[in-house]
């Protein structure tokens, strides 16, 4: 059975539908691309199975659940992360810390007993921090990291409320194409190690090719392909969306 199923789902924004009656399956263990151009429907695809948008119409099935209707607090609690375009890390605290706070938020221990909760979570924080290769950087102010420095420790802290499904809108904006193939080839190695399902957007087309194990394409809404990237690339679809042909 697939983690995630999404079944004809739509959303309109007044006259416009941003996303058109669109189905797909995501699997334990899978890297899916969503792809398309400016305006195609990939962040309001995202901020509805996260729950920041209510659905028009449809249903998505997380674990065999209905979460459209759920919270976003509660789909969180049920396993879905997501990570966000702006930065979501404190710059006045250590890389350390960041992580040892999204786990405090996890286990909602009261802020109270930060000092104790911190010292628990030290081992665990630095293995997560371990996990995306920022463990020897983890008495480092957020603020003085590079860019794709913080874009990791932001992957260890939402790996911190141990998503079976991660939602990665486009994680790589505003990077330079080698720290783009870096932070997608540790997701794509963390989606093997720990099982986890991620559906994310990339605008690199040879990044995309290289690491997502199945690619959906969106244009205006409407999904136009599905499939690895062989068929992807093939499709007469995609071929005109972004070739012109
Ligand atoms: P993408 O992420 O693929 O660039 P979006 O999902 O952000 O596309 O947008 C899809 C369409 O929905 C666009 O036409 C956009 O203008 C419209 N849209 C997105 N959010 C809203 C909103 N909150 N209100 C009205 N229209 C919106
Ligand atoms: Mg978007």
């Amino acid at each position: 059975m697939s983690l995630l199923e999404v079944r004809n789902l739509a959303k309109h924004f007044g006259g416009n539908t941003a996303v058109d009656d669109i189905s797909f399956d995501l699997a334990a263990g899978e890297l899916l691309a969503l792809i398309g151009p400016n305006g195609a429907g990939k962040s309001t695809t995202f901020n509805m199975v996260g729950g920041q948008l209510t659905a028009s119409a449809g249903s998505i099935r997380f674990d065999g659940r209905e979460l459209l209707g759920t919270p976003s607090y509660r789909i969180a609690h049920m396993g879905v992360g997501r990570t966000f375009q702006i930065a979501a890390t404190f710059a006045s605290l250590t890389v350390l810390e960041n992580v040892q706070m999204a786990l405090l938020s996890h286990h909602r221990k009261v802020y109270s007993f930060w000092r104790a909760a911190t010292h628990r979570f030290r081992s665990e924080a630095l293995d997560l921090l371990e996990q995306v290769g920022m463990h020897n950087q983890a008495s480092r102010p957020c603020s003085e990291l590079a860019y794709g420095d913080v874009k990791r420790v932001e992957l260890a802290m939402s790996l911190a409320g141990q998503p079976r499904l991660l939602l990665m809108d486009e994680p790589t904006a505003g990077m330079a194409p080698a720290e783009r193939n870096a932070l997608v080839a540790l997701v794509k190695s963390l989606v093997v190690k720990r099982n986890m399902a991620v559906l994310f957007t990339e605008h690199s087309m040879d990044v995309v090719f290289a690491y997502a194990d199945r690619i959906i394409v969106l244009a205006r809404g409407r999904l136009i392909a599905q499939g690895n990237a062989e068929h992807v690339r093939a499709h007469p679809e995609v071929q005109a969306v972004y070739f012109g042909t």
